[in-house]
């Protein structure tokens, strides 16, 4: 009983939070700079940050993350950052020679007030950018804002510096894909390509936070949006953004600068928000689906089909990041299950609302709660209260799930204590076809657990 302190009595809080359901900012805007290919991430702030963000990522991916720290320490807390950042620059290109640097900010460095627009502008007036090199930034102090925001932010920083309009468009669509694992991006584009699509994905982690074992250490793997085609964004014919919290301001900043059409859709984790995804790459292509991802469609269907004895009405708490958890609570509903409890410690726009508009009038019950106070102490309080068949989060879910005996299926970030979650997709119809089989899984492993010798069957 680990969590043996939680209470089944909710007490309203206005300024604690307790096991937070998200995580540090700059985690998201490093992660988003590794889907840009020879990109060094830099961490403007302490070594302790950076060392932070860089274990999280190593941690959940299992690769290796390089990146520069700005090396604060007590000089350039009281005087500012700008000293550190531009020697950092000066070593970084001279020593590890990227194409890009993308700085994101921390705590520290934010609360001291570094204006890193300017400190940019200075190192380009004094040449420490090289001919054909770039530097990027967000700004991601973690007192606000989530992991998510921290890509989102990045996202948008990539359009900001590197997207132009030539006027002369280009036959190809903006794929921004939001946070989604690296074998998600690899099938975005699979998918893409099947509909005819000449998709420009950014960022893009696929062979690089998931690159293959050759025997040789790559400092930059082969991995990642290059800078040209991030640059060539601004001629596309449209942009398809997926989910809105991660990948919409990107989008509209790109609609803003270069006149690029966007349209933002749910991710496409579920059979209804794939068929949306499909659908919407049809209307730019112009070209029928193809048969094999229609017959992708229809095994899934069919597995649905021969599950549903052991999904219905089965209820569900869900904690997360808000795009994840939108349309994963509407691939349960789809499933005939029932996401009761929704938590994400991310805050923005529309979240209840769209969860809610998932889950249209199948789960009127339904508690959903974002923000600060939306933490993992209050699902399990929720919990505790009136229990639950599933939970569905990331490993820190453990904990709550041994407590009170609930089946378990990790998903999300960060997953620590498992291995896999990065190179299979959960995206598309395939991905979907996955996750199924994953909640099946732990449906199956309890009633083989708790069945008496009598009732313990070789077959479903
Ligand atoms: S929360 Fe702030 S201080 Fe802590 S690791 Fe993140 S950026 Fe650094």
């Amino acid at each position: 009983m680990l969590l043996r302190h939680t209470t089944a009595e909710v007490k309203e809080r206005s300024a604690l939070t307790i096991n937070p359901a998200k995580t540090c900012q700059p985690i998201g805007a490093m992660y988003a700079a590794l889907g840009v290919h020879n990109c060094l991430p830099h961490s403007h702030g302490s070594q302790g940050c950076c060392a932070y963000h860089r274990s999280a990522l190593t941690k959940h991916y299992k690769e290796p993350v390089m990146a520069g720290s700005s090396s604060f320490t007590e000089g350039a807390a009281v005087f500012g950052g700008q000293a550190n950042l531009l020697q950092a620059i000066t070593n970084m290109f001279a020593l590890y020679n990227p194409d890009v640097i993308a700085i994101h900010t921390t705590c520290l460095s934010e609360t001291i007030g570094d204006d890193i627009v300017q400190i940019v502008a200075k190192a380009r007036e004094e040449g420490k950018v090289p001919p054909g090199k770039y530097l990027i930034h967000a700004n991601t102090p973690s007192y606000i804002g989530s992991h998510v925001t921290g890509f989102s932010n990045m996202v948008k920083g990539m359009v900001t510096y590197l997207s132009e309009a030539t006027g002369r468009r280009r036959n190809q669509v903006n794929i921004i894909p939001g946070w989604v694992e690296p074998s998600d991006m690899r099938e975005l584009r699979r998918l893409s390509r099947a509909m005819g699509i000449n998709c420009n994905i950014f960022p893009d982690t696929s062979d690089v936070m998931d690159a293959p074992q050759t025997g040789r250490h790559e400092f930059y793997p082969r991995g990642g949006a290059p800078v040209a085609e991030i640059r060539h964004s601004g001629d596309s014919r449209s942009t398809l953004a997926l989910g809105p919290t991660a990948s919409e301001a990107a989008a509209l900043a790109l609609q803003e600068k270069c006149e690029v059409r966007s349209e933002v859709l749910e991710l496409p984790i579920g059979l209804l928000a794939t068929d949306r995804l499909i659908n919407a790459m049809r209307h730019r292509s112009g070209i029928r689906v193809p048969g094999f991802i229609t017959d992708e469609r229809g095994r899934l269907v069919d597995m649905i089909a021969d599950m549903h004895q052991y999904f219905y009405r089965k209820r569900v708490a869900l904690f997360g990041d808000p795009d994840h958890l939108v349309s994963l609570a509407e691939f349960l509903v789809t499933l005939d299950m029932r996401p009761v409890y929704i938590v994400t410690g991310t805050p923005g726009k529309r979240f209840e609302t769209r969860v809610r508009e998932a889950l249209g009038d199948s789960v009127p019950e339904a508690q959903i709660r974002q923000g600060a106070q939306a933490d993992t102490f209050l699902l399990h309080q929720w919990i505790k209260r009136e229990g639950v068949d599933l939970l569905i989060g990331n490993t820190y879910g453990k904990y709550i799930a041994r407590d009170e005996d609930i089946p378990f299926v990790r998903f999300g970030f960060p997953i620590i204590d498992r291995v896999g979650h990065s190179y299979f997709p959960t995206v598309g119809y395939l991905g979907a076809m996955r996750l199924a089989e994953r909640i099946l899984g732990v449906f199956m492993d309890r009633q083989d657990r708790d069945a008496p010798e009598e009732a313990f069957e070789l077959t479903m």
